[in-house]
């Protein structure tokens, strides 16, 4: 695509980037079939090529955002199954994140918008607001359709997903492993731990269980996807920047083979941080050294050697959320250690499209959100499966939210098919009476 930025805009990295990026659209198209909001709503403006189309306009004339713009740029889900199917490698995340920068610096939200955006980024990347604001929720929910009437449709969305009940705090546990095959740290998160604890404690006994050494690092704190997904540029390279400082003391001291990720949406941000931090000379080569270093669970346990695992051959219908399969193109490792542990492991039709989650997305857009979760559910209950498993903390609850079916991490399910105890998430469920 032809573009017509001045040399002055284009010695800005950001500028110099977003430029590269629709240079390399040839209008095909082909993304369009598979991008979930186009398929809902049937706007070329609401599909990656109109997208595309409106980001260019707006930073080559570096115009006010229009309300129009800003509406279809934030139904876009970020989803990147745009990114999978381009023939010409057109790198849209990086031209979105951009665009939502650029927004966000520039647009003058509605004041309900702007105050639902501030308390989500306030929020959620901290466990211990993210903790009382569960519980908040929790006693106030008779109070969220008065909450939904002043603020809107994002609070009852916000209670709607909410838990009914708090899991218990659990303590970072790491153990040696028995056999010393590497030494990973193990990224702590912020939502995760407050919503599933039992999903790091599960991620520990796996490595350990596959020969590696699991390290905490202290003071590392939320990786930033969640205000960067929202524009917060600065705020996402600020945390960039301290877990890279973290990591990197971490590495040169006692040595690191792998930073883990059990949270697929954390991990294509890690995996970004040596793009994002590309034009600062002094965190470029550490950046990009934190990136390379940056594996899904998955990733790491691909090769290593479990022991075999007893899945009682319960069918599992496996998510792919769209952070893993179109952020980080890890397709076949999740499913392939379900398999080796036992399970019998399915795969929901349409499983490029996003099931909604998004990070803040399904309270923001919870219309879009709801209709993507509805038709994921409708593919995989299509499976009649026993369980749902998932790599991502966001998918796993969008779609707990109206499943039936018990919905656990895939590291969960490994841990307990080799020698872990039963997911919290699949006591009391018919089929664990059958089970030991
Ligand atoms: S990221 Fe997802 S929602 Fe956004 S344009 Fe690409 S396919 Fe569509
Ligand atoms: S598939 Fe790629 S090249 Fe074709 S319109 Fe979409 S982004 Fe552009």
């Amino acid at each position: 695509m032809q573009t017509r930025f001045s040399p002055a805009q284009l010695a800005d990295p950001e500028m110099a980037a977003s430029a590269a990026v629709i240079r390399r659209c040839v209008h095909c198209g082909f993304c369009t079939a598979t991008c979930p909001t186009y398929l809902l709503l049937g706007d070329e403006l609401d599909g990656p090529r109109g997208r595309i189309y409106l980001m260019k306009e707006m930073l080559e004339t570096e115009a006010q955002p229009t309300a129009e713009v800003v509406l279809h740029i934030d139904r876009c889900l970020s989803c990147l199954s745009c990114m999978t199917t381009c023939p010409s490698d057109v790198n849209y995340m990086h031209l979105v994140d951009h665009a939502r920068a650029y927004i966000e610096e520039r647009y003058k939200r509605p004041w309900r918008e702007r105050l639902m955006r501030s308390l989500l980024a306030w929020v959620l990347p901290n466990p211990k607001r993210f903790r009382l604001a569960l519980a908040l929720a929790r006693l106030t929910r008779p109070a969220a359709p008065i909450g939904a009437l002043i603020v809107g449709p994002p609070v009852a969305a916000m209670f709607a997903l909410t838990p009914r009940t708090q899991a218990r705090p659990v303590a970072p546990e790491t153990s040696p492993a028995p056999v010393r095959r590497g030494r990973v740290a193990l990224l702590q998160g912020c939502a995760e731990p407050v919503l599933r604890p039992g999903i790091r404690a599960a991620a520990v006994r796996v490595l350990n269980r596959a020969g590696l050494h699991v390290a905490f690092v202290p003071g590392e704190a939320c990786c930033g996807s969640l205000v960067h997904h929202m524009g917060r540029h600065e705020a996402a390279l600020e945390a960039a920047r301290r877990n890279v400082d973290l990591w990197t003391r971490e590495i040169d001291t006692n040595g690191l083979d792998a930073i883990v990720v059990t949270v697929s949406g954390c991990g294509t941000t890690i995996k970004d941080y040596g793009f994002m931090l590309r034009a600062d000379p002094a965190y470029a080569e550490k950046a990009a050294r934190v990136s390379a270093l940056a594996k899904d669970i998955t990733e790491v346990l691909a090769d290593a050697p479990l022991p075999p695992g007893d899945g009682r051959g319960l069918k599992v219908a496996y998510h792919s959320a769209c952070s893993l399969q179109h952020g980080q193109s890890v397709t076949e490792a999740p499913k392939q250690l379900l398999a080796a542990a036992g399970f019998t492991v399915a795969s929901p039709a349409e499983g490029h499209l996003c099931c909604g989650s998004a990070g803040t997305y399904n309270i923001m857009q919870p219309k879009i959100a709801a209709q993507l979760r509805d038709r994921k559910l409708f593919n995989i209950e299509a499976l009649s499966p026993d369980i749902i498993a998932a790599g991502n903390i966001g998918c796993m609850v969008q779609i707990a939210s109206g499943a039936n079916i018990p919905v656990v991490h895939t590291v969960e399910l490994i841990d307990w098919a080799t020698g872990g105890p039963l997911p919290p998430a699949l006591a009391g469920h018919d089929f664990s009476r059958r089970l030991s």
